[in-house]
């Protein structure tokens, strides 16, 4: 960390804010302007972060800052979907109704799914959850869709939030907790072109490569998966209710058939990197056949693991008749959207702390998961509205905001939550990635057994749907 040291100046050094020694600071620090919470990194986190403190009746005398280093975009509801979608669960749609933005996102579009089934490629096993009662399991939504109601509703507190488009930040300098009159005792923040800010507390929302995290020499633990993800918009053979969210598990990863439409689905398949290029470059007729041969083959079984899972699910159903799921068979696919295949890579992430003094970090810069539950952006959610609730204690007490006090509750609050699901996440995918029969049967029976315990089914659900 660059700490500031006593009688320190602010000059760019090697584009970054370093603190010199033996000049006053006050005169070069006043120029900057003060806000009371600057938001670094503008993606569907970072906006809503901003939106969610700017809506806040404790925040109404506060100034907030949202940097985001790309440019505004203007966004038109395009005829066909965007191939960027996310499955946003209850609890992020009741973040963003808190705001206002979740009636924009359902004025636009988005598609509510009810069921989830989960299969294995290798055997008969399979998982599903559904909800008893009318309620909504999840939502997929189009990323543009939900930064298109982030915008509108930054805009309708843009007294209190004042956004900078195509403004990176490459460097920040932090202050000591306890600072002498004659250092800053605010977090000194550098943009590209050279402007300056300073602020009570920063939030650091920029992303898996987070320059606020690694800037403030905070350790991420983190590791590149040996998937990449190919994203594309599907149209299905034939018009369904389409109300659930498909996966099964090959043993080269994921593949995910998301409801977007009675007739459109989106896809996610994570694979090997070399599969995933050949998915991008093959043409179209033998894409849809791979897709449709991914999640209707049966080539991956093998008798003895058929006829064990089998035996396990006579078993279970003896114990518990109640307790085993319909199978139901997945829409095949038509056709893929002109340009609509994309690839990712993937890989995990976690940050050892998620605050420092005057610093919290959320969203991917603070933690990034393999997409097979689809918690990523629900994880930054979920850092928001916690973080949030703290802050607005806090600015109701008129405490400081970038006290270490309230930002240690949110780190542990949210820890308590993430660390669990993130390890969830990485155990399955390295679970699934293999069809070695031991590990097979393994994780056979270990999906059957959860299949036919409701209890944990829904805690399950209730834990994911946060
Ligand atoms: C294929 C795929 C499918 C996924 N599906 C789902 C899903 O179904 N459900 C789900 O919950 N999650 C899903 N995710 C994860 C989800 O997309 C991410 O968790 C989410 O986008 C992270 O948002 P973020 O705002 O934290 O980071 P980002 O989206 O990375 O945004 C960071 C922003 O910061 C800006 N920035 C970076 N550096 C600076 C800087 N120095 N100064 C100013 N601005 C800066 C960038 O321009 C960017 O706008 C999926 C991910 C992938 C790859």
């Amino acid at each position: 960390m660059a700490a500031a040291c006593g009688r320190a100046l602010l000059v760019p050094l090697g584009g970054r804010l370093r603190a010199c020694p033996r000049a006053p600071l006050r005169s070069l620090t006043a120029a900057a302007p003060l806000y009371d919470v600057v938001v670094s990194g503008g993606g569907m986190v970072g906006s809503a972060m901003a939106a969610a403190l700017g809506h806040d009746i404790h925040f109404h005398d506060k100034k907030i800052a949202l940097l985001e280093a790309g440019p505004r975009k203007e966004y038109h509801l395009p005829e066909s979907y965007s191939n960027r979608v996310s499955s946003i669960s209850p609890g992020s749609a009741t973040l963003l109704s808190s705001f206002g933005a979740w009636d924009h996102v359902c004025s636009l579009r988005c598609k509510p799914f009810r069921r989830m089934q989960v299969w294995d490629a290798c055997s008969e096993a399979i998982i599903t959850f559904e909800k008893d009662d009318l309620d909504d399991m999840g939502y997929i939504v189009e990323n543009d869709v939900i930064m298109s109601a982030l915008t509108k509703q930054l805009e309708s507190v843009a007294d209190r939030v004042e956004v900078f488009y195509g403004s990176r930040a490459v460097g920040y300098t932090w202050p000591l907790p306890s600072h002498s009159c004659d250092t800053s005792p605010w977090v000194q923040i550098e943009l590209a072109d050279g402007r300056r800010l300073q602020t009570k507390l920063l939030i650091g929302a920029d992303g898996h490569n987070s320059i606020v995290r690694k800037e403030a020499e905070i350790q991420n633990i983190e590791h590149q998966y040996d998937q990449s993800a190919v994203v594309a918009t599907l149209h299905l053979s034939e018009a369904t209710d389409n109300t659930v969210a498909w996966q099964r598990f090959l043993p080269t990863g994921p593949i995910a058939l998301l409801p977007l439409s009675d007739t459109a689905s989106s896809l996610v398949w994570s694979t090997s990197h070399e599969h995933a290029s050949e998915l991008l470059t093959m043409d179209k007729e033998s894409f849809v056949d791979s897709i449709n041969t991914a999640f209707w083959s049966n080539v991956n079984h093998s008798d003895f693991t058929d006829a064990a899972g089998a035996m396990f699910r006579s078993v279970l159903s003896l114990l518990k008749p109640s307790g085993t799921a319909m199978r139901q068979l997945p829409p095949s696919v038509a056709k893929v959207e002109a340009e609509s295949r994309a690839v990712f890579p993937l890989g995990m992430g976690h940050a050892a702390q998620y605050v420092r003094h005057r610093v919290a970090l959320i969203g991917d810069a603070a933690h990034r998961v393999h997409p097979l539950a689809g918690q990523g952006v629900n994880l930054g959610f979920g850092d928001i509205a916690c973080l949030a609730h703290h802050l607005s204690a806090a600015a109701f007490n008129g405490q400081d905001l970038g006290s270490l006090k309230h930002l240690l509750r949110f780190e542990t609050e949210r820890q308590r939550h993430n660390v669990s699901l993130i390890a969830a996440i990485d155990l399955l995918k390295r679970l699934y990635s293999t069809s070695l029969v031991p590990l097979v049967l393994l994780r056979t029976w270990g999906l059957q057994a959860t299949n036919a315990l409701p209890p944990v089914k829904e805690q399950i659900m209730a834990f994911a749907s946060k």
